[in-house]
Parts: C-alpha cells; structure tokens; sequence
C-alpha cells in the first residue's frame, strides 16, 4: 500500500494569516483544547474543503482527525476564546464570551479569500461560568446540517467543515456523547463583541474592531471620511436582508441575543432553531422562550431592536442622529427584501403598490388554510391555471386566493415554463424539519444523504421522499431548547 502523499504538513503548509488575532489581540484569550476520546470523523463537507484548499484525500489521515478534535498544533494556529457580552432575551450580561468555541485560526486562499477556523465543543475556557465547554452529538448535527442547508437556500451562514464525536460522557438533561464541529466562516465577530468593549469604556478597542471590519470585509467604504456610520449602515442592511430571507424560508433562529448576531449578517450559532411547517407568526422553536420572544412574527422586529443595541455600542463614534436615521432605514430595508422574495416565491418579478395586500391575502390563506409552507410554495411552481394545486387540500380560501393569483400572474410576462423553471429554483422541496434532523440525530449513518439532499434542497430526490413532507406523527412535538 503507498502512504497517501499528503501528511499533517498539507494542513501546516495552508496561508495562515490570522488577521483578527494579529491586529486585535486584546479579543482573545489563549486557551489548550480538550480533545475528545477515541474520537470519529461523522461527516465532512467536501466542498468546503475543496474551496479552502485542504486535500481531500487528507480525510483519512490521522492527522487530520487531531486537527479536527483540537489535538495538533503547529505554527499558524493560534487557540483563542474571544471575549463578547451581550443582550440575552433583552437583558444586558457584561461578559459572556466563547465558553465553548475556539478560533482555531485564519487562512487565506489561493483565490484570497479569508477563513475563520473555530471548533466548538472543545472544552472549558475562561468564558465558561456554569458550563463544561463541551457540545453533544445531538446539537452539534444540528448545526452542522442547518448551515450547509441554509448556504444552499441562499441565506447567508457561518458554514462547517466537519463533525467529530466522541466518547466522552457530556451531561444535559439526559448523558449523551460528546461531538466537536468546525465551523467556518469569514468573520465570527458578533454585535457582543463591540458592545463588550464599549460597556467596558475601551473606545480604542472599540475603533479598532470597527476599522478591521470596515478594511477586510467592507472595502468599498475603507478609505472613506465617514467609514463609521458608513458601517452601521452597512449592518443595518445586511441585518436586514438576513432577516427577510429568514422569514421568507420561515426559518425561526430561536435565541436572538445579540451575542448570536453577526456583524457580517450571517445565521450564527445554531441552537434550538426551527423551520416553520404551517405559517404561524406565533410559532416559537425554542422550548425554553415562554413568551415567545423570538417567536417567527418578532423575528423582524428584534433584529431592529438588536441593532438599536449595537448602535448605542456605537455612540462615541456616530453621533444620535446619524444613528437615528441610519436605524430607521432598517423596517423599510427589510420590507422591500421581504416583499421581492415573497413575490419571487410565487413567479411574480413586477411589483405593484397592490401587492402588499396581495400578499397580505396570501399569508391569511396560509394561515386560514393550515397548508404546509414549504409544500405549498413547491406546488405552486409547477401550477398550470384551470388545474388544482398537486398535494394540496383544496379550500375556498384557496380557491379565492388562486383566482387573485391568475389576475396578478396574467400581468407577468414570462413563459408559463420559465416561471415555473424560476419558482422550483427558490421554492425548495426539502427544509431541515426538526424531525429530519432527529433522524440523523437517531442514526448518523444517515448524514450521507441526509446532507447531500439538504445541499441540494431544490432537486427532486425521488427517493428520499420521506423527508420532504410534514413531520410524521411519531416525531410530532419534538421539543428544542437552548441545552446543547
Ligand atoms: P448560546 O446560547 O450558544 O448563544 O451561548 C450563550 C453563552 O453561553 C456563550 O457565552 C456561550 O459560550 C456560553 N455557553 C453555552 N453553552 C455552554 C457550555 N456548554 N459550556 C460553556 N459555555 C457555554
Ligand atoms: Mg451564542
């Protein structure tokens, strides 16, 4: 047998830069992993791999394995909790921090794009307080399924490269086995981050943050007198548009705290989240949310007030009514995403003032009617007029909102095959229902699949059909809450 030409040394030889920790060191406190035992490698993502220049065929090295279970150290990695505090469920907590995440490090690649590297689950770090640093299987495929999955509904996410289990006993409300993921992405800056720093009056800390963002990731403003506002107006946006996909893929997130926000508008820290099977405003996917806090319906909302919070972050550097007048952009920012991604849903590519009440009509038929949202947005993109809705229980509503739909369709001028080519491209087949992950959480020999149909969530898959509709009435009232 011939050793496979690629060694721990491939991974050593990948461009560390490392440029958070080098211009900002004061963020991160050193800290050793804990490796898991007898640790197993339960999925990797291929092309994520592919696109940060690592050899696939390192997948079956040992080495690799220890670099995924925090168990190799060379030069290039640096291991650093970062700390951040945070508005959790509208209370302020001035220190929180990575209590179970470690920056692994950043590496540039050929075509110089930048990667964080964290692996979550490694262990206690300064940041701890009650917990034990570690992740379970159970959440961590969750994680792991949900970013790839919403990278391929085209939300904007942290993604992962891996998922690791071991057999080291972790203790929630039952024992389960401990897991390691790696996530990455290319900042994991969160609006804590900048808020620790102003609560605790460090304003060149703060101003460094701001400018580091503002130099790699928001380019186009770098040079420009006003890159401050210029960047909380580039949160907002993103923020904003984050959000709409978000409500338009009814995807709850569960615990919007604004330790859980990107400063770079991706989904980050994936805990009790849920996809939404009938629309209900009111649907709330995090057990342990007694009054619905971050419930579908608020979801919009919370981002603004999450961004309020941030900007008070922000005060010594934009004065009140820069920030006042940037924030107040955010509803209509929003509106306008929400409103084009709905109307793209349905195949419609004009925008009519009367739309709004269209829509409108459309989300109280979705509620009138109980439909399953991901099935009925399928089945409308291959609707013909005159024909009924395929896999649709047929209502009045439903019959009155379809004669609406073929006034407002007769506006559009597109082949009936086009629209429907169009619609089968945003409106999935397969969302992460909760009970979909269940099944890989029961039996991750199913990940293989799993993951290959939830990143191509827009195909038919024939074969898997069984994941693609409501959850089935044995996994009915699966209860997610934030212990993971
Ligand atoms: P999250 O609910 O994931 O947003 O976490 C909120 C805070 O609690 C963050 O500071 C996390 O690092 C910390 N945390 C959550 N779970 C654990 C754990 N098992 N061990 C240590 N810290 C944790
Ligand atoms: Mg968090």
């Amino acid at each position: 047998m011939t050793t496979p030409a690629i060694s721990g040394k491939k991974l050593a030889d990948l461009n560390f830069t490392n440029r958070l920790f080098n211009t900002a060191p004061f963020l991160f406190v050193k800290v050793t992993p804990e490796p898991l035992t007898n640790p197993k490698i339960l999925h990797v993502n291929h092309e994520l791999l592919n696109r940060l220049n690592i050899d696939e065929n390192l997948i079956t090295n040992p080495s690799f394995l220890r670099f995924l279970n925090g168990d190799l150290d060379f030069e290039g990695l640096f291991f650093g909790a970062s700390f951040y505090s945070g508005h959790q469920f509208g209370h302020y907590v001035p220190r929180l921090g990575d209590g179970r995440a470690v920056t692994v490090a950043e590496v540039e690649t050929d075509d110089e794009k930048h990667f964080e590297l964290q692996l979550k689950g490694s262990g206690l770090t300064p940041f701890s307080r009650m917990g034990d640093g570690k992740a379970v299987v159970r959440s961590s495929i969750r994680e792991y399924l949900a970013s790839a999955h919403l990278k391929a509904l085209n939300i904007p996410t942290t993604e992962a490269m891996a998922i690791i289990s071991g057999e080291d006993k972790v203790y929630r409300e039952e024992i389960e086995n401990g897991s390691m993921v790696m996530r990455v992405a290319e900042s994991f800056l969160r609006f804590g981050h900048f808020q620790y720093y102003a609560h605790t009056n460090q304003p060149e800390e703060l101003k460094v943050l701001v400018n580091f963002v503002v130099d790699h990731y928001f380019t186009h403003f770098k040079d420009h007198p006003n890159s401050n506002v210029l960047f909380y107006q580039e949160v907002v946006k993103r923020t904003a548009r984050l959000f709409a996909r978000w409500q338009a893929a009814g995807f709850c997130h569960g615990v919007l705290n604004t330790d859980n926000l990107s400063i770079l508008g991706l989904t980050l820290d994936y805990g009790p989240y849920g996809f939404i099977e009938n629309f209900d405003q009111d649907f709330i996917c995090n057990h342990s949310d007694h009054e619905g806090r971050y419930s579908l319906g608020n979801q919009p909302g919370i981002g603004m007030w999450n961004l309020k919070m941030l900007g008070e972050a922000l005060k010594d550097l934009i004065s009140d009514e820069d920030k006042e007048r940037t924030l107040n952009t955010y509803p209509q920012i929003f509106s306008v995403e929400y409103t084009r991604l709905l109307l793209e849903k349905c195949g419609l590519y004009k925008n009519f003032k009367s739309d709004e009440d269209f829509l409108r009509g459309l989300l109280n038929m979705l509620v009138v009617t109980k439909v399953d949202y991901t099935q009925f947005f399928r089945s409308l993109s291959t609707y013909t007029s005159g024909t009924p809705l395929k896999n649709i229980v047929v209502s009045p509503e439903l019959t009155t909102w379809l004669d609406q739909y073929e006034t407002r369709l007769a506006v559009e001028e597109i082949s009936v095959e086009d629209r429907h080519n169009k619609m089968l491209a945003v409106n999935p087949k397969f969302i992460l229902r909760n009970y979909v992950a269940q099944i890989a959480i029961d039996d991750p020999t199913v990940l293989e699949n799993m993951f290959k149909v939830l990143t191509n969530p827009f195909e038919e898959w024939s074969e898997f059909e069984e994941w693609a509709g409501p959850a089935p009435v044995r996994y009915r009232n699966l209860s997610v809450s934030c212990s993971s």
